[in-house]
């Protein structure tokens, strides 16, 4: 057990109607900067997820009719309570998932800004009243909370992933029951005391370890849960969705992408190479919006590749608990493998390594932990798996370009539609490059876009639906309209002269 748990009162267990309860087996969660047991969590069967869902359905009826604005101050309260309680939650998180303290801290912020935002939005879902044709009738659009709602999350951003579900969910008036990743629960639990604290009423957040197969039948199999969101990849989504058919809840998919960062000829090449180093040293490169293709021009290409190995050398990988560190590392052994395959598989058709950072490995401490040594490769064809799928590791595969149209239509050949970057400096052609781009959000100039006010989702077979923005909520509303006889007075004619 860490120091973080008892400080946050969380428990170990399953956190249904509002007490700890015990499941029926356990996972053993671990540091993968150390290998270290973090602890053993309950681990929830299907009767437990059954349980959960019938606590929120029960606790739907009265959350659902609690006033928004009351629901919105609620999520405004936990948003302060989640910084006021930033330092702990953040040594938990990096225990948990590895990454950098400095970049824990970062996604608790970024989790209360949606709880924050979500909480202020939550007064502003407003229906309208729409003219009928019908002289004497008139219609009532109501938004109006969809009902119970199953939330899926990964283990990349377990905190962020959940409070982007969890805050929307309650702030549109839904009760929730969340499945949160079996390699990073504890983040997630430690939400519930705080929502707790904050006047959550028991059962409307359930939160409920469980393997992925098993709550996926679980939840498509119940015709109560009407809102299905899930953040992973695009072959769960697809599994999810497909099983979804059963009792059609709507679902809502923030899926796996393939970012092209894309350096124009007349970009500022400091400034791309080390805001490219910048994120790809976000959760080691697993982000599923971190570059997965940098498309350079032909001709500065070996200028760029001069200004980008000074940042990649520089940055220190090891322990995330430790000062200076950049990078952490991934999320399992397993992961670290698969990540090197891609880089051989390159190698062996051609590719070249340009420098690879090995700053962790001074560190002997870090021997059984699960680190990937950074790596930027040139030569990559866009046929080459380390450019055709989702690597997901920290690598930097650098393709080059003849024309600004060709690297468009390479950077466009992929079923993803997640994120892409533009870096460029004549403004009015990168925002051309940007409208060309078939992504859900684009960065020009800027590595890291995302903030709860703007809807953030993917097209194509990166994702359904929206998180974030006004558009957030809108996933777990259901709109209802009432056509009606306008109430007349009848003033008896005093109105006339
Ligand atoms: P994953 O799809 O393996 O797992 C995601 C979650 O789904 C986990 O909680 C898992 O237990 C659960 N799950 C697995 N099988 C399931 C099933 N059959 N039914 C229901 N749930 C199931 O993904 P991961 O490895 O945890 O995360 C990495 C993937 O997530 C990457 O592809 C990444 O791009 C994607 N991702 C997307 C976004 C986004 O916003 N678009 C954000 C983060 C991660």
């Amino acid at each position: 057990m860490t120091p973080e748990l008892n400080e946050l009162k969380v428990e170990p267990r399953l956190w249904i109607n509002g007490v700890w309860t015990d499941g029926n087996g356990t996972v053993i969660v671990t540091n993968p900067a150390t290998g270290v047991t973090l602890a053993e969590v309950q681990r929830g069967g299907a009767d437990d997820l059954r349980r959960a869902i019938d606590g929120a359905q029960r606790a739907f009826a009265s959350w659902s009719h609690t006033p928004s604005a009351a629901r919105g101050e609620l999520l405004k309260r936990a948003a302060a309570l989640l910084t006021a309680r930033r330092n702990t939650l953040a040594a938990l998180l990096t225990r948990e998932q590895g990454k950098p303290l400095a970049q824990a801290l970062g996604e608790v912020d970024y989790a209360a800004s949606f709880f924050q935002w979500f909480g202020e939005e939550a007064r502003r879902l407003c229906g309208r009243i729409q003219p009928h044709p019908t002289p004497g009738f008139e219609y009532l659009v109501q938004p109006i909370p969809a009902g119970v709602v199953g939330l899926i999350t990964p283990w990349n951003f377990p905190l962020a992933q959940g409070a982007k579900k969890v805050a929307a969910a309650l702030a549109a008036g839904c009760a929730a029951v969340w499945k949160p990743a079996e390699l990073t629960p504890l983040i997630a639990l430690a939400l519930a005391p705080l929502l707790a604290e904050a006047g959550l009423p028991p059962g409307v957040l359930q939160i409920v370890t469980a393997p992925g197969r098993l709550v996926g039948e679980v939840f498509t199999n119940d015709p109560r849960l009407r809102v299905l969101s899930l953040t992973g990849s695009t072959e769960t989504g697809r599994t999810l969705a497909a099983a979804a058919a059963r009792h059609l809840p709507r679902v809502s998919l923030e899926l796996g992408g393939n970012a092209p960062f894309i350096v124009l000829p007349d970009a500022d090449l400091e400034k791309a190479a080390s805001d490219l180093v910048r994120l790809k040293c976000l959760c080691s490169g697993q982000v599923c919006v971190s570059a997965n293709r940098v498309f350079v021009p032909a001709s500065r290409e070996s200028e760029f590749l001069d200004h980008l190995q000074r940042p990649w050398l520089k940055a220190r990988v090891g322990d995330g608990l430790q000062d200076g560190v950049d990078a952490g590392p991934l999320i399992h052994h397993q992961a670290c493998q698969q990540v090197r395959k891609l880089i051989e598989d390159a190698l062996s058709q051609g590719a070249e390594v340009v420098c690879v950072n090995r700053t962790h490995e001074a560190d002997g401490s870090l021997a059984a932990g699960s680190f990937c040594a950074p790596t930027v490769v040139r030569g990559v064809r866009d046929d080459m798996a380390l450019a055709a799928t989702e690597t997901f590791g920290p690598v930097a595969p650098v393709l080059t370009y003849q024309s600004v149209e060709d690297a468009v239509c390479r950077a466009n050949a992929t079923p993803f539609g997640l994120a892409a970057y533009v870096y460029g400096g004549d403004l009015a052609r990168a925002r051309a490059v940007a409208e060309a781009l078939e992504v859900g959000i684009v960065g020009v100039n800027e590595w890291r876009p995302l903030r709860a006010e703007i809807p953030f989702g993917g097209i194509k077979e990166s994702g359904l639906g929206w998180e974030g923005g006004e558009e957030g909520l809108h996933e777990f509303v259901v709109l209802k309209t009432i056509a009606l006889p306008r109430p007349r007075l009848d003033l008896d004619g005093r109105r006339d002269p």
